[in-house]
């Protein structure tokens, strides 16, 4: 494993997340957890961060009984929501081309010429959008089996339209979910992301790019690290493993004032 590898496993993420989005301290009225989660500086009391353990000077950003305490991401909390949104945004971009591209040929389905024509005439609208996903339209091994199979029905265009329009809104359904860390969308993605790879390592057969093969490995270690990481299909303890990752009230004032104490800012 490269260096830059294991900086990457071994980041702080909650220190990272502090720096983007500033501490997250909080005072509880109880004396018990306030006598450990604060001490007196030379400039005052220091208050100390429920995400990465640093005391911060100054009034706590927020206080209440033991229960009101914030509800805190931590290290591989914020690590993963960081994989999921990456995997958001891909999912975003593709689904948005490919239901553009799916648009652009429903318009051209009232066209008597065929698959590969129309394809051809349309190719410079459509080209560089496919090319952002690395998918080459005219020599795409899916597209050329749908034709030939096709090619004697009157509608083959529209099929074809619909199938990729429906494709964009699956991927765009789960690039919303996603984003949002619903877990119906992890689920989703899953099985969606499962049923394509057969379909992904066909179109490979044809032609191998980069961007097509790294699309199939992102693809296959985003089905296995949901299935590990989220505990889907009771996979590694299940839905009461993923509940359990929540950290708000009590737990998350015993995981600060587990948290290594670190220097007070200054
Ligand atoms: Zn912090």
């Amino acid at each position: 494993m490269s260096r830059a590898h294991v900086d990457l496993l071994n980041m702080d993420w909650s220190t990272r997340s502090c720096a983007r989005n500033g501490h997250l301290t909080f005072a509880p009225t109880d004396d018990r957890y306030a006598a450990q989660l604060s001490v007196e500086t030379p400039v005052g009391q220091a208050w100390k961060c429920l995400r990465c353990g640093a005391f911060i000077p100054g009034p706590a950003f927020s206080h209440g009984p033991v229960e009101h305490a914030p509800s805190v991401l931590h290290d591989r909390q914020i690590r993963d929501r960081v994989i999921i949104r990456f995997l958001a945004v891909e999912r975003g971009i593709r689904g948005f081309i490919v239901l553009l591209i799916g648009f652009a040929l429903f318009q051209l389905k009232n066209s008597q010429e065929t698959l590969e024509s129309t394809l051809s005439t349309s190719l410079p609208l459509l080209k560089p959008f496919a090319d952002q996903i690395g998918w080459d339209i005219n020599n795409s091994r899916v597209i050329h089996l749908l034709d030939m199979f096709l090619e004697v029905a009157p509608h083959t265009l529209w099929i074809i339209a619909v199938a990729l329009i429906a494709y964009g809104i699956l991927q765009l359904t789960e690039c919303f979910g996603l984003w949002f860390q619903k877990r119906w969308a992890e689920y989703l993605t899953v099985v969606a992301t499962s049923a394509f790879i057969p379909i992904e390592i066909y179109e490979l057969t044809h032609s191998v790019t980069f961007i097509k093969a790294g699309a199939l490995v992102v693809n296959i270690a985003a089905v296995l690290w949901l299935l590990w990481s989220k505990h889907l299909f009771g996979i590694n303890g299940g839905a009461s493993a993923a509940h359990d990752d929540a950290l708000v009230g009590k737990s998350a004032l015993d995981y600060a004032v587990a948290l290594r104490t670190t220097v007070p800012a200054p």
